[in-house]
C-alpha cells in the first residue's frame, strides 16, 4: 500500500515520517512462538494497517517467519495481506457481508460467521465457503451467544457447501473484565465437549489474543490471534508470561519548516502557554492531520539536538509549534522528534501515549495514513 517506504524522507521532502522497527515485529513474532511452543498456531492480526505499521509489509515478514494465518477485519487490510502472502490463510473478522462474495471468493478469504441471519446471507450466494464460528463469551459485541452456539454449527455443518475450520471468541480484556476471563472462557468448555461427542468440534478452537496470552498460558489451545502483542504495543500489561517484546513504532520525526523569534510587529502574542517577549518558536511539519492530539498534555515535548522542547498547544491542522528558546542551535531543516531518542534524550511510546491522553495501542493506531512509514531492519 506504502509503495514510497524504502526511499528516505529526505528524498521525498517529506516534513514529518514515522520509522518501524521490523526486526521488533520479528522479534516479538518469535518471541510469542516460543512461549506457545509448536503445537499452537499463530494467526496474526494485522487489522488498522497492521496496527499502523503497514499490513503489507508487515504480512511478507511474518509469512517469511513461518506464520500460520492472518486475521483482518477490512477488505483493504486483506488485498494488503494477500498480495504479500499469496497462500496464507486470511481470517476476516466480523465486518464484510456477501456483498463482498466476489473478493472473499477471488480472495480464498475464510469468512467468520456470528449468527443464523448472518449464515443465511452468506449461503444465499450460493458459492462454497470457508468459515470460522465466532462466538461471544461475554464480549457482547460480535457472535453468537453461547445458548445459540450448537443450533448454529448444527446448521452451518448441515451444509454442503461449508466447511467449518475454526470457532473462536474474542474475549473481553478491558478494565476489570480480564478477571473475568476464566468465567469466560467456561461459557464454552460444556460446549466444547458438546461437539466433541458429536464429532463436529471444529479443528481450529481459539480465545485467545495479546492479553490473554500473556495472562492466560493454558487458553492457547489450537490457536492464537494477538495483534497488539505482535507490535509491542501490550505496555505495563504484566503477566504470568514475561516476554521481550519491543515497540515496532520506533520514532515519530518532523522537520522545523520555519523557526522564528517572538516580534511585536506581528501583533500582539496569541495566548500561547509559557509565552515570554524572547520566545524562541520551532514550527514543526507534522499536526493533527497525521495524528497528533489537537491538545496534547502539559509534558508534551520534541527533542531538537537531542535536547527537550515543551510543545506549545494547540497543535494545528499541519503544524506543531515547541518552545526551542533554551536550544538556540536549533536550525531550519533540523530533525525533530516526537517519539524516539536522541543523544541522552528519550521519549517512549508510553510517554508519547500518556502526553496524548491515550495508550500504546491508542498512539499507534491514531496515526494517520498520510504520515509516511519508514520501515527499517529486516
Ligand atoms: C483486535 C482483535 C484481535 C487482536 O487483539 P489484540 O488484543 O490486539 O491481541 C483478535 N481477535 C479479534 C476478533 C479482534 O478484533
Amino acid at each position: 500500500m506504502n509503495n514510497r517506504s524504502h526511499q528516505s524522507p529526505l528524498q521525498l521532502g517529506e516534513t514529518a515520517w514515522r520509522e518501524i522497527d521490523l526486526s521488533a515485529i520479528a522479534s516479538n513474532y518469535r518471541a510469542i512462538r516460543a512461549a506457545i511452543g509448536p503445537n499452537t498456531k499463530i494467526i496474526a492480526c494485522l487489522k488498522q494497517d497492521a496496527y499502523g505499521c503497514g499490513a503489507e509489509e508487515v504480512a511478507c515478514l511474518l509469512s517469511a517467519a513461518g506464520v500460520d494465518a492472518f486475521g483482518v477485519v477490512s477488505i483493504a487490510d486483506a488485498l494488503a495481506v494477500r498480495k504479500a502472502a499469496p497462500r496464507k490463510p486470511i481470517l476476516m473478522y466480523p465486518g464484510i457481508g456477501p456483498d463482498a462474495i466476489e473478493l472473499v471468493r477471488e480472495l480464498d478469504l475464510t469468512i467468520s460467521i456470528s449468527g443464523e441471519e448472518d449464515l443465511r446471507g452468506w449461503l444465499s450466494t450460493g458459492v462454497p465457503l470457508k468459515i470460522f464460528v465466532k462466538v461471544d463469551l461475554g464480549f457482547w459485541r460480535a457472535g453468537v451467544a453461547p445458548s445459540g452456539l450448537r443450533r448454529l454449527i448444527d446448521l452451518c455443518t448441515s451444509q454442503a457447501n461449508i466447511v467449518v475450520e475454526g470457532l473462536y471468541a474474542h474475549l473481553s480484556e478491558f478494565g476489570q473484565a480480564g478477571a473475568s476471563a476464566q468465567e469466560q472462557v467456561a461459557r464454552l468448555t460444556p460446549l466444547l465437549e458438546g461437539l466433541e461427542a458429536t464429532g463436529q468440534r471444529p479443528a481450529k478452537v481459539m480465545v485467545s489474543s495479546s492479553e490473554s496470552l500473556l495472562r492466560h498460558p493454558e487458553f492457547d489451545m489450537d490457536a492464537v490471534d494477538p495483534g497488539a502483542l505482535l507490535f509491542g504495543l501490550t505496555g505495563a500489561c504484566a503477566g504470568r508470561r514475561a516476554l521481550p517484546i519491543r515497540p515496532a513504532l520506533s520514532a515519530i520525526k518532523a522537520r522545523i519548516v520555519a523557526l522564528k523569534t517572538s516580534d511585536h510587529s506581528m501583533g500582539a502574542p496569541p495566548d500561547l502557554p509559557g509565552y515570554h517577549g524572547a520566545m524562541r518558536l520551532a514550527v514543526l511539519g507534522i499536526g493533527w492531520g497525521h495524528g497528533v492530539p489537537r491538545h496534547p498534555g502539559a509534558e508534551a515535548a520534541v527533542l531538537v539536538r537531542g535536547r527537550r522542547a515543551p510543545v506549545i498547544p494547540p497543535v494545528h491542522l499541519e503544524h506543531l509549534r515547541a518552545d526551542v528558546t533554551d536550544i538556540p542551535e536549533a536550525e531550519l531543516g533540523d530533525e525533530a522528534i516526537l517519539l524516539g531518542a536522541a543523544g541522552a534524550e528519550r521519549i517512549t511510546l508510553q510517554d508519547l501515549a500518556s502526553a496524548w491522553d491515550t495508550d500504546e495501542t491508542g498512539a499507534a493506531c491514531g496515526l494517520r495514513e498520510n504520515l509516511q512509514r519508514i520501515h527499517l531492519g529486516e
